[in-house]
């Protein structure tokens, strides 16, 4: 597997990284260790990322409680989340999201995680963001890059879904108590290992 801190390549090729049904991940699962690899503006109309977009869609309607996905959790280690305001709003799926600019108005609140199931961390975030993204047409996305502003839950929601682009998972937003937390949940089966190594190399750089 990729170190979070290495910096992926655009991906190409989809079909090398959606061979296998959407799963949520949870916990220790290595792909939400992993840094999430942009999508290559030549694969931005490839019906392969509607379908995952869609596939974002409905998994995060079908949770009722859910206000954010982001594809990692769904095992595709791929730039391309989606968010909505609330739990019974649209959903909007964004390609390629990057934070450009945040202001320095912070807020701290309790966020939850479905890839972080029992946990409920304060975190502190930017209250207004700029995102600049793919942009997203009746057709699928382009290479056009667009910069939308967002402001309050929104931007707390977005800044966690990017976390997970980044393969920063709320248990490490959590710290100590992230710990404990692990301690509590880890199970080190064969496959789970790696992530939970790379969980504790990064609450290490943290500390
Ligand atoms: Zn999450």
């Amino acid at each position: 597997m990729e170190s979070p801190t290495a910096i992926p390549e655009a991906v190409t090729d989809l079909r090398d990284l959606i061979v296998q049904p959407p799963r949520l991940r949870t916990n220790f699962d290595s792909v939400l260790f992993t840094r999430a690899h942009p999508i290559d503006d030549a694969a931005l109309s490839d019906p392969i990322l509607g379908a995952l977009c869609g596939m974002l869609r409905r998994h995060l309607v079908q949770d009722t409680n859910a206000v954010g996905l982001a594809a990692p959790q769904l095992g595709y280690p791929l730039r391309v989340i989606a968010v909505r305001p609330n739990a019974r709003a649209g959903v909007t799926v964004v390609v390629n999201p990057r934070v450009i600019a945040t202001t320095a108005d912070v807020a701290t609140e309790w966020e939850q995680c479905l890839s972080c199931p029992g946990a409920r961390v304060q975190v502190e975030r930017a209250r207004h963001i700029q995102v600049e993204a793919a942009e997203s047409t009746r057709e699928g996305y382009t290479a056009t890059r667009v910069v939308t502003e967002y402001s309050g839950f929104l931007a707390r929601v977005i800044q966690h879904e990017v976390d997970h682009l980044d393969g920063v998972t709320l248990l490490v937003r959590a710290g100590a108590e992230g710990v404990k937390a692990a301690q509590r949940t880890i199970t080190w089966a064969a496959e789970q290992t790696e992530g939970a190594r790379v969980f504790l190399e990064q609450m290490e750089q943290r500390a």
